[in-house]
């Protein structure tokens, strides 16, 4: 089948709204942003660029939900609610899958792939909805008698802020625990990718989400992100990007304390050691900096080579790296898509120009088309006998681009990997259990692979560690964090 023969939806095109207190409205200034098919540069729908007013106007709407109705729902209540979310969503997921790949570039391959994975993500909130409201006899050593109890809380009002790379993953991190525990949000999708977030948004309406439990605020982030960031009716923060908004994040979040989850980038490594079966070793270590088009946090962009197999390694990745097909998303042939827009191909294309200048280019290294190309597409590329000081062995590129760098003994393995303000994920190939067991202990990341490189399971979750920021995201602890404990004492005397 060729792209031409995919069905566009009909949700694309046309001028999209925002979803406010379960009204679809436009930004209050009446502006829009195009949103742009990466595979073709062209614009393929309007969103609203959204300011303070539309924000201000989102949180009241979240906080008369969090006070109404919603606050009396029982856990069993919001259980079948999120398990009815998951069938209208299954049910419309080929449309999702399309509107992401044409929004974002990603191939059909990956966004249809995530119809089972939005499944066990929604499956798991469902299952969590017992916590919130949930409360333990606390023992007290109290004079007199005192019945003391623990509860959870649900904390509020909570703001969601995402970026391009997978926003039928990322809405799932706000709208999930926040359907799970009674709190309501207010989403921020990162303006190159919204369209598959207010599609979403509908089906939750149809789905029988209570109007104000979630809303969906788009337009640029130094706006409309920013607004929520330092909104004194927001309770909590969860964001996603880079360090650098984060820390603008933080500070604007001082103002009324909010609670913060970020989960930033990363230049996670993944360490091939010489007994490694390579076999495995190179495709997942090439899918592991690839998939995506490299634009994924987690991605293992520093390959770490033990010598006496780095030359060999390299030839196979170089041979491996020529064979990933790159094309439109719509064609289901394609392995990776375009870019997500002009800036990041640029930003991408500045890194493999500073590459060529540090280390050995070995394969890709050129824009896809030339600069005639309408699409935002580069080859897949990798650099070899590269140092950790390069700036390509340094810095988050988040596009295809893997450094391979040579190591002798597995100390230095372990050094050169922690070696990097980031903490988020590292990967191992190896055979040996002692060396996949003492590397893990001695890597600091949130998340370690060891042959295999990127699953995810949402009921366990993951975070980082040092600037690859706080908090986790799935698994118990998550909707945790969208609870506080309040402990009441009841005098019986
Ligand atoms: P970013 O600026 O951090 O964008 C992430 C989200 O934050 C987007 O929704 C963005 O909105 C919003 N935002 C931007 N400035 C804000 C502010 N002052 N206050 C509140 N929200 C704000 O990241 P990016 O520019 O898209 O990408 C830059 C780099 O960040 C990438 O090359 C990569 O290194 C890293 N990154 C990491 C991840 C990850 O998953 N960890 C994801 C994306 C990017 P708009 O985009 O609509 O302006
Ligand atoms: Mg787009």
């Amino acid at each position: 089948m060729t792209s031409a023969q995919v069905q566009i939806p009909a949700f694309v095109g046309g001028e999209k709204k925002n979803l406010i207190g379960g009204r679809w409205v436009p930004a209050a200034s009446g502006e829009t942003i195009d949103a742009i098919n990466p595979a073709t540069g062209a614009p393929i729908a309007t969103i609203a660029a959204s300011g303070p007013a539309d924000v201000d106007a989102a949180v009241a709407a979240a906080r008369a939900a969090f006070e109404g109705e919603w606050s009396r729902w029982t856990p069993h209540e919001r259980r079948k609610l999120i398990l009815r979310v998951h069938d209208v969503l299954l049910d419309n997921f080929e449309e999702l899958a399309t509107i992401e790949t044409l929004d974002m570039g990603a191939p059909l391959a990956r966004t249809r792939g995530l119809k089972e994975w939005t499944s066990q993500v929604l499956q798991f909130y469902a299952g969590q909805t017992a916590l919130a409201g949930s409360a333990t006899p606390a023992q007290n050593s109290l004079p007199g008698d005192f019945l003391s109890l623990k509860y959870l809380a649900p904390v509020g009002v909570v703001g969601g802020v995402i970026p391009w790379n997978g926003p039928l993953i990322g809405l799932w991190w706000i709208f999930g625990p926040a359907l799970a525990t009674g709190c309501t949000a207010v989403l921020k999708p990162a303006e190159d990718a919204s369209l598959s977030v207010l599609r979403v948004a509908e089906l939750m309406q149809e789905a029988g989400v209570p109007d104000g439990v979630i809303n969906v605020v788009t337009g640029y982030g130094a706006q409309a992100g920013a607004a929520l960031a330092e909104h004194p009716g927001v309770d909590r923060i969860a964001f996603t990007g880079s360090v650098g908004t984060a820390q603008s994040i933080v500070r604007a979040s001082a103002g009324n304390l909010k609670r913060l989850q970020l989960e930033l980038g990363g230049k996670s490594p993944d360490i091939v050691f010489a007994d490694a079966d390579l076999d495995k070793a190179v495709p997942g270590a090439a899918m592991g900096v690839f998939t995506n088009t490299g634009q994924v946090c987690v991605a293992g962009t520093r390959i770490l080579v033990e010598r006496s197999i780095h030359d060999e390694f390299v030839a196979r990745l170089g041979e491996f790296t020529k064979t990933v097909r790159v094309g439109d998303g719509l064609d289901p042939q394609s392995q990776l898509g375009p870019l997500i827009s002009q800036r990041q191909l640029e930003r991408v294309r500045k890194y493999i120009e500073i590459g060529s200048g540090e280390a050995r280019l070995v394969a890709g290294g050129e824009r896809i088309g030339g600069d005639k190309s309408a699409g935002f597409y580069i080859e897949p590329t990798v650099f070899a006998n590269a140092h950790n000081d390069m700036v390509i062995a340094r810095e988050e590129i988040f596009g295809p681009v893997a450094t391979v760098i040579p190591f002798d003994t597995h100390d230095e393995a372990i050094a050169i990997a922690n070696d990097t303000p980031y903490g988020l994920a590292g990967g191992l190939w190896t055979q040996n259990l002692g060396t996949a067991h003492k590397a893990s202990q001695a890597l600091h990341a949130g998340t370690i692979w060891v042959n295999c490189y990127g699953v995810l399971d949402p009921s366990i979750g993951f975070g980082g560690t040092k600037q690859s920021g706080y908090g986790w995201k799935g698994g118990r602890e998550h909707v945790e964090g969208y609870l506080y404990p309040k402990a009441v004492y009841l005098n019986l005397d």
